[in-house]
């Protein structure tokens, strides 16, 4: 399996390219062939393992530019981990020229309200500071059609798995759901069972 073979558009393999992947990661070997066929999936995977391209690849993919409301909205438990996958957003959509945003607490709210009052395609957040803008209006998610949770455990282990249900109710049932995690404790699987249509699990 190569990247090629994974019949991804000329703008998407060229960033794959140029970001000098040569070959896909075992967990993007499992990962990105199911998302563009738009199954649901959890996935129990560590960090170093190629994750964040294993799921940012395919939503680069399904992402339609033309459309102005966010399609793909990734929770992480921690900032640094928005911003990174938001980078990574950024660098595998960049010939497509996606808009990506990162949206954490601890940060102005007006700024983050005027950044996704433009087009945006994808956002990384945690899970607080998205549930607050979805909230109040300023994000709008009638079009997400990706959602993925990232390091799930460690949502649990901060506190905010509440507020990730809280997000899965606002959102369109009609969506590709994504749950990545170390490990699965059983609040992780509750929601997976919940949330999730007829998950694969794919353990790395
Ligand atoms: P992650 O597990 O998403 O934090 O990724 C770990 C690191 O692997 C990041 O620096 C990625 O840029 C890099 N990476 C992801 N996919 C590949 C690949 N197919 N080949 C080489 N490096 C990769």
């Amino acid at each position: 399996q190569a990247f090629k073979d994974y019949g991804l558009s000329a703008e998407i393999f060229r960033a794959v390219d140029s970001l000098g992947y040569a070959e896909p990661t075992p967990v993007q070997r499992e990962v990105i062939p199911h998302v563009m066929a738009k199954r649901d999936l959890t996935v129990r995977a560590q960090t170093g393992s190629g994750k964040t391209a294993a799921f940012g690849i395919p939503i680069c993919e399904g992402i339609d530019w033309a459309e102005n409301r966010p399609q793909a909205l990734v929770l992480t438990p921690t900032r640094e981990l928005a911003g990174q996958v938001k980078e990574d957003l950024v660098n595998l959509g960049r010939f497509k020229r996606i808009k990506a945003v990162a949206i954490y607490g601890q940060q102005p709210f007006a700024a983050q309200k005027i950044e996704l009052k433009q087009k945006v395609h994808a956002v990384a957040g945690t899970p607080g500071r998205v549930l607050d803008h979805i909230q109040r209006g300023t994000l709008n998610v009638e079009r997400i059609r990706y959602l993925v949770i990232d390091e799930a455990d460690e949502m649990l282990n901060r506190g905010f798995i509440g507020q990730v249900e809280a997000i899965l109710e606002l959102l369109p049932k009609d969506r590709v759901t994504l749950l990545f995690s170390a490990t699965l404790p059983a609040d992780v699987e509750r929601l997976c069972r919940t949330h999730l249509r007829d998950p694969l699990h794919i353990d790395i």
